[in-house]
């Protein structure tokens, strides 16, 4: 997929004035969270997330990313200061089912996830909880089923799944609430290289159809797709904005894939700044190297 690294540039900074138009789905202020008698892992985060966006998170280990995500969905509710979704505060309790119903997690190990027996049964008991008729259960998980290429595997056991069907299975289960948020939590790191590809595909294609996705990733070539990215460090935010911006910053780890174009450009090659697509950095380099 193509990020144009011009676009990431309107969210620099997570907000600015030109967001004011774009409807805020999460909104933090100074939200700070410790665990029972702990000392804080998030310290005063103050940021909005908009509808649509496809928002990155990435940050060391223990650096407060789960503990935030958590927040999202009202799972952890601040210890001080707000979160609030769709406008509503999470820590009224009256608020959490919509909360629920509207920003979806799916976490890192899909088989911890699966309550039914069979993969259409784990998929219809989120939609069953909202109370919906038979028919239109029916027809969301058989719509999901379609989306996630899982329509082949409806009466296995999700615990006999491969690890990228089993993820699959858990996003469906996600997606069949047709939540307004998507919020995934490191969902491939369990899973070995084609399965975590067919998961990416899938979270391209939910990327494409406009949901707003927060992706908690581990793996710096996702950077590449978001719409922003957000670094978390030691419970604050150490950076929030673009692409662009997070590569000029030179504190990172980067994608491989920009690591390589900015060494060929420092060893003389004439390679445009806003390539991002791998396709496009070959095409660009075989251009260098055939001229
Ligand atoms: P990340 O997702 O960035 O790896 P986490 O949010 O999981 O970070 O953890 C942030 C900090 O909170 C870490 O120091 C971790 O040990 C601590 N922590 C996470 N979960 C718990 C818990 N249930 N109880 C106490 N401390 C926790």
């Amino acid at each position: 997929m193509k990020t144009d690294l011009n676009l990431p540039l309107s969210h620099e900074a997570g907000s600015g004035d030109s967001s004011n138009e774009r409807s805020v789905l999460f909104e933090a202020a100074d939200l700070s969270f410790s665990y029972p008698g702990g000392s804080p892992v998030l310290k005063n985060i103050n940021l909005k997330i908009y509808k649509g966006d496809f928002t990155i998170i990435v940050g060391l280990n223990g650096s407060g990313k789960s503990t935030f995500a958590y927040h999202l969905n009202g799972l952890y509710r601040p210890t001080s200061g707000k979160m609030t979704v769709l406008g509503k505060d999470t820590k009224e309790r009256k608020h959490l089912s919509q909360i629920r119903r509207e920003v979806g997690i799916v976490f890192q190990n899909p088989y911890t996830q699966f309550v039914g027996n069979t993969v259409e049964e784990d998929i219809a008991f989120g939609p069953e909880n909202l109370g919906l008729s038979r028919e239109e259960i029916k027809k969301r998980v058989s719509a999901v089923l379609k989306a996630v290429s899982l329509e082949d595997r409806a009466y296995q056991d999700p615990s006999s799944l491969s690890g990228g069907e089993a993820q699959a299975t858990a996003i469906a289960g996600v997606l069949a609430m047709d939540p307004e948020c998507i919020v995934l939590d490191e969902v491939t790191s369990m899973l070995d290289i084609e399965a975590e590809d067919r998961v990416l595909d899938l979270i391209d294609g939910l990327r494409a159809r406009g949901k707003t996705l927060v992706y908690i990733s581990h793996n710096p070539k996702d950077l590449l797709k978001a719409d922003r990215i957000i670094v978390f460090d030691k419970g604050e935010i150490s950076f929030d904005g673009g692409l662009c911006g997070y590569i000029a910053s030179g504190k990172y780890r980067l994608p491989d894939m920009i690591e390589l174009l900015r060494h060929l450009r420092e060893n003389g090659m004439d390679i445009s700044e806003t390539i991002s697509d791998p396709k496009e950095a070959a095409d660009e380099i075989l251009k260098q190297i055939r001229s």
